[in-house]
């Protein structure tokens, strides 16, 4: 096993679940045992076709939901692996803000199950693009969890990585104590496509963590359709309801 892991995070950490720190978890797993894998909720239809919502029911057609029939999209549509609760959520947030980097095979996990068939059938994509983090962020965090996300899904699906052709131009802060308004507002002109860059007629894929609002990813999208792009989906591991 050791072999199959170049990081060697098994030489490093005791084989033990990083989540309920009780039962055995090995590194191909991300740490996460299979009793807390249980608990992953995968989002499953009926959700609105524009931005992924679930939706407790039956719906036999495809709708658009209340939360954002009035919003103006620039992707054709998002698409979540799992809800961003429970375990999802604190291995997302520890993974992106306290450098647990052991669950990344579980988080890359999760995408390819859902995102890697969905998008397969759905060729021919030009690119995956990550959503970037501005190079302050970057600096102090070590790395982009869209780019390490981004990167495994493009090998599984031969999609190429289009990592460099957006960038954030500036700082946004910690959107969470904003109104959906004043995140759109303040995404607003946060992102543009490199110099050069030459995107007409391309079908892209923008890859983040987390879904909460779609600020961050409309936002993204919108820039890489004023540059030319035909079309932009979402994908993300996990959907915030
Ligand atoms: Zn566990
Ligand atoms: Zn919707």
């Amino acid at each position: 096993m050791l072999g199959v892991l170049p990081s060697g995070l098994n030489l490093l950490y005791p084989p033990v679940c990083q989540l309920c720190h009780a039962r055995r978890a090995e590194a191909p797993a991300g740490f996460v045992c299979g009793q807390c894998w249980r608990q992953v909720r995968f989002i499953r239809p009926p959700f609105c076709h524009r931005c992924g919502l679930p939706f407790a029911g039956e719906f036999t057609t495809n709708f658009v939901c209340t939360n954002c029939h009035d919003l103006e999209l620039h992707f054709s549509s998002a698409r979540s692996a799992v809800v961003a609760k429970g375990v999802v959520r604190e291995a997302i947030h520890r993974f992106k803000y306290s450098g647990a980097v052991w669950f990344e095979n579980f988080l890359v996990g999760l995408l390819l199950r859902e995102a890697a068939p969905a998008l397969l059938a759905s060729e021919p994509w030009d690119g995956l693009v990550p959503v970037p983090l501005h190079p302050v962020k970057l600096r102090e965090r070590e790395f982009n969890q869209a780019a390490r996300l981004a990167a495994p899904l493009a090998r599984a699906t031969k999609i190429p990585l289009q990592e460099n052709i957006l960038r954030r131009e500036h700082s946004t802060g910690t959107q969470t104590a904003l109104t959906r308004t004043e995140r759109a507002a303040n995404m607003k002109h946060a992102f543009a496509v490199r110099p050069g860059t030459r995107l007409a007629g391309q079908r892209l894929v923008l890859v983040d963590d987390v879904f909460t609002t779609g600020a961050t990813t409309n936002a993204c999208a919108a820039a890489l359709r004023a540059a030319g792009a035909k079309e932009v989906a979402v994908w993300t591991v996990a959907r915030g309801l």
